[in-house]
């Protein structure tokens, strides 16, 4: 068992800690910060790992082009349609009518983990008093004194050790690589289907290499991750239908469950909570590390107020009134976020017919009332300020 001492522990390394990491070296440098990584040092050892589809927004692009973190291999979305599964409703919304250069960009889970990885690197060299532990599960313990603990840690849904307030959806998601015979370029497509979400989203592969993401019952989901190549295929097909032709390979099938996982509090004395350690959503708006990383932002700012400051300034008061400042500053983006995203993915779900028919109103609405349009996307990309 070893100890040691910091001003600041960042307890988990993936994409949310990292990101709080770096903007906090990157503004004061001279930070006393511990970063604990359960990750393998090396980066090849992730080159296998999470390969899942993740939309990041072009606020959240913003944010990370602060610290040279953003991925290569990224494909942009300009077009998004959204549909009922044999149902009326539609909506087209196109970066053109919301004046912007993308609605999103679509990036490999393990490519954005990497990226930010090496931007810590970098920064590193210029950061004296910065430690990036590594730590083995179970295998070595750590004793280290912080005078703020920020828990990073993450998890997916049913595989956290905390459960607070929530919901669970009775979801599953299969995700994978699908070839197709003929995708238009730069559009996604999210069609809502009797057991939930199907999305096909582009990927940095080319035009007809596409992201799935299938919400299903976890039954259904997971007979269809043991269906042969072929029978998965005509499945699929038979879901979405022939706007885009065949569907002619898969690759890469993974399986996550799904839920709302949330505390109530996300601070406590010397300790806060971000990202998904914070809270843990349905992918059906494809918020959860969008939110992470605006929560990092902020609280990387707080903590440089604190840290930077005189002995006085980094008394225990002055830190609990930063982080007291911290969660204020969070409330509306957080409710607004977790609520929106819990909504969809239950209105979106339902099979009453009330409940489909006013779905089909509301896609409708959204693609008459260009001023809803706008609010839910604009939402969608930087967040409640
Ligand atoms: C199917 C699916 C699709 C999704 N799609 C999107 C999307 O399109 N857009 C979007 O914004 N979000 C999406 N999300 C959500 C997104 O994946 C999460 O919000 C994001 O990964 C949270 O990042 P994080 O760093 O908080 O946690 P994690 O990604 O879980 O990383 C936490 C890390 O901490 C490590 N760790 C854990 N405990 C410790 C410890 N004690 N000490 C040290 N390290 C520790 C873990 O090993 C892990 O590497 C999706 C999620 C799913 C399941």
């Amino acid at each position: 068992m070893s100890s040691s001492s910091c001003d600041i522990l960042i307890q988990g390394g993936g994409p949310v800690g990292f990101a709080c990491t770096a903007w906090i070296l990157q503004k004061f440098p001279d930070a006393k910060l511990t970063l604990l990584d359960r990750n393998p040092i090396n980066d090849d050892d992730l080159a296998n790992t999470d390969s899942r589809g993740i939309a990041l927004s072009h606020g959240s692009k913003l944010l990370l082009d602060t610290i040279n973190a953003w991925p290569k291999e990224c494909a942009h979305i300009h077009r998004v349609h959204v549909s009922q599964a044999g149902r009326f409703g539609r909506a087209l919304m196109t970066r053109e009518e919301l004046n912007q250069d993308a609605l999103g960009h679509i990036i490999r889970y393990r490519d954005i983990h990497i990226t930010l990885r090496q931007a810590i690197r970098v920064i590193q060299a210029k950061s004296p008093h910065f430690t990036w532990k590594h730590i083995h599960k179970d295998a070595e313990e750590t004793a280290i004194q912080a005078k703020c603990i920020v828990h990073a840690e993450g998890g997916l849904f049913k595989k956290q050790d905390w459960v607070e307030s929530g919901r669970d959806y009775g979801q599953s998601a299969l995700v994978g690589l699908i070839e197709v015979e003929n995708a238009s370029s730069h559009q996604a497509w999210e069609r809502f289907t009797a057991e939930g979400p199907l999305a096909v989203l582009p990927s940095h592969y080319g035009q007809n290499i596409l992201n799935l993401v299938w919400c299903g019952s976890p039954e259904s989901s997971q007979q269809r991750l043991q269906l042969s190549d072929e029978d998965f295929l005509s499945e699929l097909q038979k879901e979405f239908g022939s706007r885009i032709g065949r569907f002619l390979k898969i690759q890469d099938r993974r399986l996550y469950e799904l839920g709302l996982n949330y505390r109530k509090e996300i601070t406590k004395d010397n300790e806060v909570w971000i990202g998904n350690a914070a809270q843990t959503l349905h992918p059906v708006a494809g918020q959860g590390l969008n939110l992470g990383l605006r929560d990092a932002f902020l609280l990387a700012g707080k903590l440089v107020g604190v840290f930077s400051g005189s002995a006085e300034d980094q008394s225990s008061v002055n830190l609990q009134n930063a982080l007291h400042e911290y969660t204020q500053s969070r409330k509306a983006d957080r409710t607004t976020t977790i609520v929106l995203t819990d909504f969809m993915a239950r209105v979106f779900t339902s099979n009453l017919a009330p409940v489909v028919f006013a779905r089909g109103l509301a896609l409708s609405a959204l693609q008459w009332l260009p001023p809803v349009k706008t609010a839910l996307a604009h939402q969608m990309m930087f967040g409640r300020r």
